[in-house]
């Protein structure tokens, strides 16, 4: 068995946050009650479940959900997108360009 991997350490939206919190919050942080999280990292949307067995961070990007994981809810009504996604697709925040 592999050692779980340390997620790689990206600047977030709230610009640099210490590892410590990070993992704080990872760790304190309740089960999702979102059915779908997207990323505000990549633009990714994934289940719920994916993230959790990413170690709550984006299966795409490794962005922790305590920082970077919105409910999907939150990008579909403000963009018309789809009630339920596409698993892993790119939805912008603000629409799709062009
Ligand atoms: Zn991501």
């Amino acid at each position: 068995m592999p050692k779980k991997k340390r997620r790689h350490r990206q600047t977030t939206s709230q610009g640099n946050w210490p590892d410590w919190l990070d993992d704080w919050l990872t760790e304190n942080l309740p089960p999702s009650q979102y059915q779908y999280i997207w990323c505000l990292h990549c633009e990714h949307v994934y289940h719920a479940a994916n993230w959790a067995q990413s170690g709550r961070a984006c299966p795409n990007c490794g962005a922790s959900e305590a920082l970077d994981g919105w409910d999907w809810k939150t990008i579909q009504e403000a963009n018309n997108y789809p009630l339920v996604p596409q698993e892993g697709a790119c939805y912008p925040q603000y629409g799709k360009e062009g």
